[in-house]
């Protein structure tokens, strides 16, 4: 299972809604999620049951307290880290708007263009007044579509960089095709790369699965359709709903599996602009290339060869008016947020409820801050690094990640087993890592950027076009291994394969992931481990398809790969030892990659922890050694506490072992036994020679 995010790492889409925003004060969610903080200890004293033995029950002993006295929320599946560090994120971008709401900005400033894109989507009495007039050129401009080349222009100036199947595994858009924008698979130039699109539901498994609760959601869907074009004001909604309903179900035929999607080696092939004429008839090509601001570009990455022949093919066999309006459909579709309330209204109740479960709309200020970030992301992140993320902690942290990389290096090394040729593209690829620390050297320049007071509409599409220029310009130029991909303000990390790099967002830089105040043996234990483990997955058997310099090349010897699944089995075993509940044990196989980073990431960082201190002895805080707090800190980061039903669906599904298991990987470090005096007998023991070392 790949896994290059941190949220993904501690369990994913969680994170993206994160509790009620607003009323909260940032002082009261510093107090609930570190109590010590300013104290120098970082560890939370108060989560700890100091009355249970490490070596038998470890995660009760640094959470226990914390577990007894954690109700989960009722519009919550679990609680965790992570979700203390977003809330607390979302309470300071909060108090940060609310400073901009009440300031004067100057015209053209990106405080200026935030406040306003703010106050445009929060007020919905304005989009409501409005009705349809916002969208309505869009809908002339289809309406005007009289033969298939113009169609191809339509479809191809509806083109954005939308997805991502690399950093940030996003392979959603409702345009036919998508973008994204890097170095090509194989390596050399930067290239656009062409995805299929053009489905409302999340992936063709929706449209083409067996399963009885996917056809419920189809037929729901299909009403859905009609609801909003309905709700649109559009004539004859019955039957355009059901043309566009099949229009999709034959684009679902064309689409590769979500499978194929990830599997980047299916994906790799250069096409020539001559080549998609010749091997995907039926699109005209000029016509959609040029509409698309692409017409210049003489290769692209066809991320979906097959699946490309077969979407060109689909835009020559079907009438034209089902292709106008399947167009209609998803301009409203994609930009119901911003019209008016029974459309968006509408779309939360297929979208949110009857896809996730989800039972009420987010409030609107908190989704038009994630407009925002979505929008404006750069503008708002340099606001929040300005006022949230000191340059003292930058400094902290990058030293951090100097000394992770560096204890790396030793270990890979260190490696009994590993051919000396493969060490050397390992060592390479740890040495020429570019991590980026809290947010980008340069910050995306918005001047270009108009925002209207008036039409929140108007301003999320001027800023996809927007964003799809910036990506444009990319091409033809040597990639910038510096860019980021994700927001400052998120909490979150990621791995970026192809720039043989990281982004470490500022938001993740506080409690109880990175204290300040506290002494490295705290933050090497907790972001440390976050550190290593994304550093880590940059040369498992994942990041091995790519080697220094991002380029997609497999710099293992099969020997070195038996050696290291040799390794790996012993963990999995591990893992599948774990019963959290009778009858149910942890995968060790689903969780492996996952676990081989935490053991990877915890060790590197216990390294780069001993080497900070230069040879001195650790200062006992408040009664814990340097070691003991190290180790506390890394079984905090795990602190969750989940519903059952959550739980056991992670332990079916999901890469990623529960918090609690998480926490156990000490169990593999020698130096934990010292620590906490663990000794044959305890349940937790392993013998010195069970004891996984897998870099
Ligand atoms: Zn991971």
């Amino acid at each position: 299972m790949r896994s290059r995010l941190v949220a993904a790492l501690l369990l994913g889409a969680a994170i993206v809604t994160l509790g009620p925003l607003g009323c909260k004060q940032a002082s009261n969610q510093e107090a609930a999620v570190a109590s010590t903080q300013g104290t120098g200890l970082g560890i939370n004293k108060a989560w700890m049951d100091t009355s249970a033995k490490p070596g038998d029950d470890w995660y009760e002993y640094t959470d226990g307290t914390w577990l007894k006295n954690t109700e989960v929320p009722a519009d919550r599946s679990r609680v965790s880290a992570f979700w203390m560090a977003g809330e607390k994120t979302d309470a300071q971008l909060a108090s940060l708007m609310s400073d901009i709401e009440k300031s004067s900005p100057t015209a053209g400033s990106n405080e200026a263009r935030v406040k306003l894109f703010y106050e445009a989507y929060l007020n919905t009495q304005a989009i409501d007044a409005a009705g349809m007039a916002p969208i309505q050129a869009d809908l002339v401009r289809f309406d005007a579509i009289g033969n298939k080349q113009q169609l191809a222009s339509v479809l191809g100036s509806q083109i954005r960089a939308d997805v991502d199947p690399l950093n940030n595994t996003n392979f959603q858009t409702e345009n036919l095709f998508g973008v994204f924008v890097t170095q090509a698979l194989k390596g050399g130039q930067v290239v656009p790369y062409i995805l299929q699109g053009g489905l409302g539901m999340p992936e063709r498994e929706y449209y083409l699965s067996s399963d009885p609760k996917m056809a419920q959601l189809r037929t729901a869907y299909r009403q859905y359709i009609e609801d909003l074009l309905t709700a649109a004001g559009i004539g004859d909604a019955t039957t355009k709903a059901q043309k566009v309903y099949d229009l999709e179900m034959k684009i679902a035929k064309a689409h590769n599996t979500r499978e194929d999607s990830e599997n980047w080696k299916k994906a790799s092939g250069l096409w020539s602009r001559q080549d998609f004429a010749t091997k995907a008839p039926g699109l005209d090509w000029t016509a959609f290339f040029n509409a698309a601001q692409l017409g210049g570009v003489k290769t692209f990455e066809a991320y979906h060869p097959d699946a490309i022949v077969r979407l060109s093919a689909l835009v020559a066999s079907e009438p034209l008016d089902v292709w106008k309006d399947w167009l209609v459909f998803h301009q409203i579709n994609t930009s119901a947020d911003v019209l008016p309330s029974k459309l968006d209204s509408l779309h939360f109740a297929f979208y949110g409820t009857k896809l996730t479960g989800a039972e009420q709309q987010r409030p609107r200020a908190k989704r038009a801050i994630g407009a925002v970030n979505a929008s404006l992301g750069d503008a708002l992140g340099k606001l929040y690094t300005d006022k949230y993320f000191p340059a003292s902690s930058k400094a902290r942290i990058q030293q951090m990640v100097a000394n992770i990389k560096a204890a790396f290096v030793k270990r890979i090394d260190a490696i009994e087993w590993m051919a000396p040729s493969t060490k050397a593209e390992a060592k390479k690829k740890v040495e020429n890592m570019v991590v980026g620390v809290g947010y980008p050297d340069t910050w995306r320049d918005y001047s270009g950027r108009q925002v209207d007071p008036k039409n929140a509409y108007a301003n999320l599409q001027a800023a996809n076009l927007y964003n799809y220029k910036q990506q444009l310009a990319k091409i033809g130029k040597p990639m910038d291994r510096h860019e980021w991909w994700m927001n400052a303000q998120l909490v979150n990390a990621v791995n970026l394969p192809v720039q043989n790099a990281l982004n470490f967002p500022a938001a993740i830089m506080q409690p109880p992931f990175f204290d300040p105040s506290a002494d490295d043996a705290f933050n090497y234990g907790a972001i440390g481990t976050v550190i290593g483990h994304e550093i880590s997955h940059s040369f498992d058997n994942n990041g091995a398809e790519f080697d220094a310099t991002g380029a997609m090349r497999n710099w293992w010897t099969d020997a070195d790969r038996k050696k290291f699944e040799q390794a790996a089995t012993a963990l999995a075993n591990q893992f599948d030892q774990y019963e959290p509940f009778p009858g149910l044990h942890v995968n060790g196989k689903l969780t492996l990659s996952e676990n081989i980073a935490d053991v990877a990431g915890l060790a590197a960082a216990h390294d780069a922890y001993l080497a900070s201190l230069d040879g001195k002895e650790a200062p006992t805080i408040d009664g814990f050694s340097g070691d003991q707090r190290f180790y506390i800190a890394f079984g905090q980061v795990w602190t969750e506490k989940a519903r059952e039903a959550a739980e056991r669906k992670q332990i079916a599904t999901d890469g990623h072992a529960p918090g609690q298991y998480r926490a156990l990987t000490v169990r593999n470090q020698d130096p934990w036994y010292k620590a906490f005096d663990v000794q044959p007998g305890q349940k937790l023991y392993l013998a010195p020679g069970k004891r996984v070392k897998v870099w």
